[in-house]
């Protein structure tokens, strides 16, 4: 497993016992709080607000970025096990400087990693990401004396004030009065106890599995149709209205329907849209460029627009703020509602897939097959830059006709359907997602994708 520890516009994240060590994350706390104190000035105290998700790895990760920040004279708010995006609600509440998640998301067990947001709850973009790297490589720290070290306060209440937020955007009553039946499936990550609280402050009967924040994950995290084949099962024997998947770190929700059938994640982001457009007309939502159609055809029923961005959760909220977008997030089952917080948020999709069911009426089987339709594909294939370069060039050509977007990569959009081609910002890979209606359609593009392909790289 000897892998590089990774650091990006994100973060870092290795494996422990490996390349992600107390000593690295110690420095990496001293690079984060260098540029916060650059940031902001000495004229005021800093505090910066970190939560973990529940690997067992992350009490020692949170000890050491712990000890970095308070190194270079900034306060530290320790929320314990939580969620990604209950960092990113508290550090605006509580006024801090900046936050810091350890999670490595959907990642296997050994991997950790540390994860750094803004004080306007988004991560740092580009220029202000390398600035940290670089402050982390040249070990250009800026340590205080005894007196100034950062001291360290801890805050239990942080799942309330989330929850609160989060039951503020939700139909609270019309759903407490449906009285559903949900199987919440936390894998044993960050957001089982907060998903619980949820539901139950929205009337539903929760059958919890694998809701113990012990990190040690009941099986393979990442929500997808071929790990969750347990909670299709549960569903189906409790006769439930639905299930929800969330991931360790829970930003991401994963829905199985009312038949156990999992309606996967894409749906989720065109669920909550749907809910959120039958309150308004006009505006703008966010989604990055490889997330399905669903959500154009669901803004324009609503007279309104979807903004495109390159993939990444920062690209996203970014757009979001920027555009006032009431609605936005990623196909992967990431959804952000700004009035809760910039991040995406598992427990946001929740609440509003919820309201949309008690408004209409409707299973969310209904509503998933109301507006599905769509076929999607993905594949990934080795290439390496100077390949992936001459790969999106013969695309251009063979898809002249399409309107296209270079934002990240290449996207090709058709009257029926469109590809998006790009490549990994982490391994020689490129991503091919195509999604057309009807899975005809959707075979011929792919054919169409591997033509191009194989004549670059056979
Ligand atoms: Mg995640």
């Amino acid at each position: 497993m000897a892998e590089q520890l990774i650091i990006s516009i994100s973060g870092m994240r290795g494996i422990i016992g490996e390349n992600l060590t107390a000593a690295i994350a110690a420095e990496y706390g001293c690079a984060f709080g260098t540029f916060l104190r650059k940031r902001f000035g000495d004229s005021k105290r800093l505090s910066v607000c970190i939560g973990r998700d529940s690997r067992p790895s992350g009490s020692m990760l949170t000890s050491a970025v712990t000890a970095g920040l308070c190194a270079t004279g900034v306060d530290v708010v320790d929320l314990g096990i939580a969620m990604t995006p209950t960092v990113g609600v508290m550090l605006r509440e509580l006024g801090c400087a900046g936050g810091v998640v350890i999670t490595a998301s959907h990642n296997p067990i050994p991997y950790n990693g540390i994860k750094l947001l803004l004080d306007n709850g988004i991560a740092p973009p580009k220029s202000d990401a390398e600035l940290i790297r670089q402050t982390y490589f040249d070990r250009a720290f800026s340590p205080v004396g005894s007196v100034d070290c950062g001291k360290v306060r801890w805050e239990d209440r942080s799942n309330d004030v989330h929850i609160e937020k989060t039951l503020r955007i939700a139909a609270t009553e019309a759903i407490s009065e449906k009285r559903y039946k949900v199987v919440l499936d936390s894998v044993n990550g960050a957001g089982g106890p907060a998903g619980k609280q949820l539901l139950a402050a929205l009337g539903c009967e929760v059958i919890a599995v694998n809701d113990e924040p012990t990190g040690l994950f009941a099986h393979t995290p990442e929500p997808t149709e071929a790990n969750l084949q347990g909670l299709c099962e549960v569903v189906k024997n409790e006769k439930a209205d639905m299930g929800l998947a969330q991931d360790p770190d829970a930003d991401r929700l994963a829905i199985v329907d009312e038949n156990g059938r999992y309606i996967g994640e894409e749906f989720t982001l065109a669920l909550a849209a749907k809910y959120v457009f039958s309150k308004q007309t006009g505006g703008k939502a966010a989604a990055n460029l490889s997330t399905s159609r669903m959500i154009d055809d669901i803004a324009a029923l609503a007279g309104a627009s979807v903004i495109r961005t390159a993939v990444g959760e920062a690209n996203v909220a970014g757009a979001m703020v920027e555009n006032d977008c009431v609605i936005g997030g990623e196909g992967n089952g990431g959804i952000i509602d700004l009035r809760v917080g910039p991040v995406r948020d598992s427990l946001v999709g929740m609440a509003l897939v919820l309201s949309l069911m008690a408004e209409t009426g409707k299973t969310v089987g209904q509503l998933a097959d109301e507006v599905g339709g769509y076929v999607m594909l993905k594949d990934k294939f080795r290439a390496d830059s100077e390949q992936a370069g001459r790969i999106l060039e013969a695309a251009r050509q063979a898809f002249s006709e399409a309107q296209l977007d270079t934002t990240d990569g290449c996207r090709f959009d058709f009257p029926d359907g469109w590809i998006h081609l790009r490549t990994s910002n982490t391994e020689p890979v490129m991503r091919s997602i195509i999604e057309a209606k009807g899975p005809e359609a959707a075979e011929t593009y792919a054919s169409r994708v591997t033509e191009v392909r194989e004549s670059i790289v056979g």
